[in-house]
């Protein structure tokens, strides 16, 4: 199951004895799910792990944390030490990847191509962020996928620590992009 979180938390209850908060890290409320609860996003729970959210809005957070069993498993997640990377950078990998991203970007326009490397993505990022976590983070990458390094890098910076988030992302582009060419 789930390692130890570095910070204590209460046991989970239910929704019932607090009122829905916007938790999440923008002014955005379309996500909330059906009975109104606004679920925080993965940076707002990394920001709430370092302890640099405001002290009413990480309040808000642990109660709410306290009573939702996913965005607990997200949360504890983040909280376990990040993978260490198991072999070195393949030094030959970035002249691949600038030779095939300007193929992509003669490429990419063709129907269904931001899908498929989305999909591929999530399978290359679901064992470090969850399966759960991969479609949150994707989310917000366009069907034409031309935003999805500049949408998934920063997040990973900020959950795996710089070096090992641009090892991921090199090994997103190989799994993902350069063998879609
Ligand atoms: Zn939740």
């Amino acid at each position: 199951m789930y390692g130890q979180p570095r910070l204590a938390l209460p046991a989970p209850e239910t929704h019932d004895n607090h009122r829905p908060v916007d938790l999440s890290g923008s002014s955005q409320q379309a996500c909330g799910p059906p009975d109104g609860v606004i679920h925080p996003d993965l940076s707002v729970l990394i920001r709430c792990r370092d302890g640099i959210l405001p002290p009413e809005r990480e309040a808000a957070i642990r109660i709410h944390l306290a009573g939702c069993r996913p965005c607990l498993a997200d949360y504890r997640r983040l909280c376990l030490p990040p993978a260490e990377p198991t072999h070195p950078p393949d030094p030959g990998l970035l002249a691949r990847i600038r030779s095939s991203i300007r193929n992509w970007e003669a490429q990419r326009s063709g129907a269904g191509w931001g899908e498929a490397v989305k999909f591929r993505t999530a399978r290359e990022i679901g064992p470090f962020l969850g399966n759960n976590g991969a479609r949150i983070l994707l989310q917000p990458v366009s069907d034409d996928g031309c935003n999805l390094l500049s949408t998934i890098e920063p997040v990973l910076g900020e959950f795996l620590g710089k070096r090992a988030a641009s090892e991921l992302v090199s090994r997103v582009v190989e799994a993902a992009i350069v063998r879609t060419l």
